[in-house]
């Protein structure tokens, strides 16, 4: 799809997780492609350099002062860069879908009837899932894959984590470091055993990655004692067979 540069046109692009070569094709035309690229702290330099040395660069991220870049005031100036006749590029890590932000752009740019385009990209989780050879679903044992998140809008409230603690159940949990003891007692009050395996994979991707696997009765430790940080995955596993082994021990699951 070509877009005239008179009209104006803002995607949404996903730069993946980090490694450029798990970008699609379809995001790299974008950014050959675009005028105005914006990026945060989570996009690759190495990415950002695929695109034409003339193309402006705007950094919108959020560790430079939590209030430089707050999320209307990217609105407001992709919508501003759009109405100029460009074609702006809004990269985001991953997949812009999840855990993107990406309804309030979408909104802003369709309030100001600016054509807006979403450019799917690989997930965190898809990429840490492979790095660690481990699928998110397992036939048999898990037939349910969960993405959600330790972190969200303030106010609200958490995420009902009772629903996650069942027998095939594979989680996947974003922005969650900081708030692992939260997610850890949610699930093991709602039964979910000590014994579920937790792989933890930081930098998925990327040549800071690494993998630290525990259980979810020791996560929480192992987060402090291993230092790790954001970003981060951490996948927290139920298998079917967990709970048919602790069964017949005859310890208490959940149902
Ligand atoms: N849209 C992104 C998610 C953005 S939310 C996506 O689809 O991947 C930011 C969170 O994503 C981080 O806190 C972390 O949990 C996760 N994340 C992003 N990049 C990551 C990476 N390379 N390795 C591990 N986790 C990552």
């Amino acid at each position: 799809m070509t877009h005239p540069k008179t009209t104006g046109h803002i995607a949404l692009v996903g730069a993946g997780p980090g490694a450029r070569d798990l970008l699609t094709l379809r995001a790299l035309e974008r950014i050959r492609a675009a005028d105005v690229l914006l990026y945060d702290r989570l996009v690759d330099p190495a990415i950002m350099e695929l695109a034409p040395s003339g193309t402006e660069r705007i950094y919108v991220g959020k560790d430079v002062g939590a209030c430089k870049w707050p999320q209307g005031r990217i609105d407001r100036l992709i919508v501003a860069k759009a109405k100029l006749g460009l074609r702006v590029v809004r990269l985001k890590s991953g997949d812009p879908s999840i855990f993107g932000r990406a309804c309030e752009e979408i909104a802003a740019a369709r309030a100001a009837g600016i054509e807006v385009e979403i450019v799917p990209g690989i997930t965190a989780a898809s990429a840490a899932a492979a790095s660690i050879g481990r699928p998110l679903t397992e036939r048999g044992e898990t037939d349910t894959f969960v993405i959600t998140t330790g972190t969200c809008k303030p106010g609200d409230a958490a995420p009902d984590r009772a629903r996650l603690a069942h027998p095939g159940t594979s989680m996947a949990f974003y922005m969650a470091v900081e708030r692992v003891a939260q997610v850890q007692a949610d699930l093991m009050d709602a039964g979910a055993p000590a014994a579920c395996p937790v792989e933890i994979v930081t930098r998925a991707s990327t040549r800071h990655e690494r993998h630290v696997a525990t259980t979810l009765g020791a996560l929480s430790k192992t987060i402090a004692a291993e230092g790790i940080a954001n970003p981060a995955i951490l996948f927290i596993r139920y298998p079917k067979s967990l709970a048919r082994a602790l069964a017949s021990t005859g310890a208490v699951i959940a149902a």
